[in-house]
C-alpha cells in the first residue's frame, strides 16, 4: 500500500497491509441482519460499498448501526471522487491504530478498543507485526533523512519512532 506514516513516504512496504486483516466482529449475524452476504474483511471492496452507500443499515439493530455509522463517519468521510477506493479509509484507520498506540497500547487493548468503537477485530499477532513494520519503516526513513540531510524531517521521524516504541 502507498500513502504516507507521519507525512513520510514509506521506504519499503512491507507485507500484506494491515487493514486487509481488519474483520468485522459478528459477521455472520452482520450478514443475515441485512440479508446479504458481506465479506469478513471490513476494508473488502463489496464491504466498503455496502458502507458507503449505506443500503440496508437501518436493518440494523441499534448498537450494531451505530458502529457502523461511526466506522464510516470516521473512515469513509473524504471528498476523493474514487470514495471509498480512494485508499483515505486504509490510511485513516491506520492512523487511528498509530494513535491507539501513542496511547500506550499494546496489540490485545488496541484490539479491545477497535471492537468496541467499530464492531471490527484482528488477530493480536497482526497488529503487533504492523507496529514492528512501522518502527522498522521509519528506521529506513531515519537513515535516508539523514544521509539527505534533512534534520527537521530527522527529527519528525525519530519522534514518531518514539512514539511508536513506547
Ligand atoms: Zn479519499
Amino acid at each position: 500500500m502507498t500513502g504516507t506514516l507521519f507525512g513520510v513516504r514509506r521506504v519499503a512496504p512491507t507485507s500484506v497491509a494491515i487493514t486487509d486483516k481488519i474483520y468485522i466482529k459478528n459477521h455472520r449475524q452482520l450478514s443475515s441482519q441485512l440479508e446479504t452476504n458481506i465479506p469478513k474483511g471490513a476494508f473488502k471492496g463489496a464491504t466498503l460499498d455496502m458502507l458507503f452507500q449505506g443500503d440496508g443499515l437501518e436493518k440494523l439493530d441499534d448498537a450494531t448501526r451505530d458502529r457502523v455509522l461511526d466506522f464510516t463517519q470516521d473512515f469513509l468521510d473524504c471528498d476523493c471522487d474514487n470514495n471509498p477506493y480512494c485508499g483515505c479509509p486504509e490510511r485513516k484507520f491506520i492512523q487511528y491504530l498509530l494513535e491507539l498506540r501513542a496511547q500506550g497500547l499494546g496489540p490485545d487493548a488496541i484490539v479491545d478498543v477497535m471492537t468496541d468503537d467499530y464492531m471490527v477485530y484482528a488477530y493480536p499477532g497482526d497488529v503487533l507485526s504492523f507496529l514492528d513494520n512501522g518502527v522498522r519503516t521509519l528506521e529506513a526513513a531515519e537513515g535516508l533523512a539523514r544521509v539527505e540531510g534533512a534534520d527537521e524531517k530527522y527529527e519528525q521521524i525519530r519522534q514518531a519512532k518514539r512514539e511508536l516504541e513506547r
